[in-house]
Parts: structure tokens; sequence; C-alpha cells
């Protein structure tokens, strides 16, 4: 059973002769576990796809259902409530707080959250186990190398146990090393049973997801399944 579903999406910025269509006519489900790269030339309508993922818009027509839920019914405050329970965002730049500890920055979305102290500190050291860096709990970001840095800031993504990791163009300023550690923990993380959606302008990034969608000028032109899917044995 999908757990994002969209159907007939349309985007459109501006009215009359200024509108631009950014999106138009999406129609997509992506199940539990997926692992899925989010592909296309610049202006092809990838960001606006991200922000109606991330639930950080709401699209002009067209249904998409979040875990069930029909996101356009949705409020300003239920959105943000959304957004904090259902999505964890990683993004090129990390995002991560300085002069706060990988631990702190881990727990930032339960504290939103109102988890008792105690239990976040527990899920956030799980959440930094899962990424290898529970070592490094205490470290502030600006001792970590960049590839670590963003490592924090899956666990941050994952720690509230979220229906999608959405991340944007997450290796950009990685090297090609961390790159691939980063490519493989999502990996991973996706047999592990998350669902998890890469932006990217790379096609070496893209071929490691599960299954590549390609837009161009707001429509789907192509969704395969890669080479490195489970179901491929
Ligand atoms: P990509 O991320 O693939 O580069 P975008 O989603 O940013 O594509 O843009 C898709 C189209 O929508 C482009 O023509 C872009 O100029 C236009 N667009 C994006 N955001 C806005 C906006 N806020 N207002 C007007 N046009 C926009
Ligand atoms: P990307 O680098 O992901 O392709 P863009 O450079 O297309 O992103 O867009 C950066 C930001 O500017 C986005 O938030 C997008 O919504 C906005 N934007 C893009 N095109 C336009 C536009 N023509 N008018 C207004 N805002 C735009």
């Amino acid at each position: 059973t999908p757990v994002l579903q969209l159907t007939d999406i349309h985007q459109v910025y501006g009215t009359g002769d200024a509108a631009v269509h950014a999106l138009r006519g999406i129609t997509l489900e992506i199940a539990q576990g997926d692992y899925v790269a989010i592909m296309g030339p610049s202006g092809s309508g990838k960001s606006t796809l991200m922000n109606l993922l991330g639930c950080l818009d709401v699209a002009s027509s067209g249904t998409y259902l979040l875990a069930g839920s029909d996101v356009k019914t949705l409020d300003e405050n239920q959105l943000a409530r959304i957004r904090n329970r259902q999505v964890g965002f990683v993004f090129q730049s990390f995002n991560l707080v300085p002069r706060m500890s990988a631990l702190g920055n881990v727990e930032l979305p339960l504290v939103y959250a109102r988890v008792p102290r105690a239990e976040r500190r527990t899920r956030a050291l799980d959440a930094l186990d899962m990424v290898g860096l529970a070592d490094r709990a205490n470290h502030q970001p600006q001792e970590l190398s960049g590839g670590q840095q963003q490592r924090v800031a899956i666990a941050r993504a994952l720690v509230a146990s979220p229906t999608l990791v959405l991340a944007d163009e997450p290796t950009g300023n990685l090297d090609s090393a961390s790159t691939d550690e980063i490519l493989a923990m999502f990996d991973l993380l996706a047999r592990d049973g998350r669902t998890i959606v890469v932006i990217t302008h790379e096609k070496h990034v893209a071929d490691q997801a599960h299954r590549v969608i390609t837009l161009s000028d707001g429509v789907i032109v192509s969704d395969r399944i890669t080479a490195n899917t489970p179901m491929a044995g």
C-alpha cells in the first residue's frame, strides 16, 4: 500500500499572462521502503514537487495523500504539524545548529514534538547509532567532517520516525567518498523499511536509488526501477 499518493497534481505560480505551469498532471505512488530519486533539468519542476511532497506548499489542483491524510484539507497549523511528524528533511547545506552537540541537533524534532527529555536522549542516541555516529554524540558540527555532518542531519531526519525522508541535493556539498557513504546509508535505511525521496540533478546520485523518476517541463517522462532495487535480488 502506498504511503504517498499523488493524483493529477498541477502547480501554477502567478495568474493570467504571467502564470507559470510548473507541474502539469503528476500522478505517482510511493510505497513504504521505496528509495526514489527525482531527476530532471533545471526548471523541470523538482523543487516544486519537493515543496509539495514536504507539505511546504499545497498544490493548485489534484490530490496528495500523505499517510492517508489529504493535504489540501489541512490548515496552516495542521500542515506544520504534519511536516514535523511525517517528514524528515535533509538539505544540501546540512542545516545543523552550530555550537550545539550532534546529540542536541538530533533531539530538536523531538523538542518540537514535546517528547520528554529522557526519552529524547535515548531516541537521539539510537538515531546517531543508526548512522554510525554514537561515539560523536558530544561533538559540535564544526568538529565533524562534511560526511559526518550530513549523517547527523540524517539522524535528525529519522529520529521522529517520519513517514518520509525527503533529501534535497543531499550530496551537493560532499566529496565523492562521503557521497558514496551517504548513498549507501540511504540504501540500508530503505532496505530497513524507511521511505526515502532524493531530489538531485546528478545522474550518478540518482542511479544509486532503487527507483528513478525523471521530470521534464512539469510532467513525468520516465519512472524506472534501477539495478539496485532489493527486488532485483
Ligand atoms: P527545478 O527545481 O527542476 O529547477 P522548479 O520547480 O524550481 O524547477 O521550477 C519549475 C518552474 O516553475 C520553472 O519555470 C520556475 O521558473 C517556475 N517557478 C518555480 N517557483 C516559482 C515561483 N515561486 N514563482 C514563479 N515561478 C516559479
Ligand atoms: P533549484 O536550484 O532547486 O532548481 P530554483 O533556483 O529553480 O531551485 O529556485 C530557487 C527558489 O526560487 C525556489 O524556492 C523557487 O520556488 C523560487 N523560484 C524559482 N523560479 C522562480 C520564479 N520564476 N519566480 C519566483 N520564484 C522562483
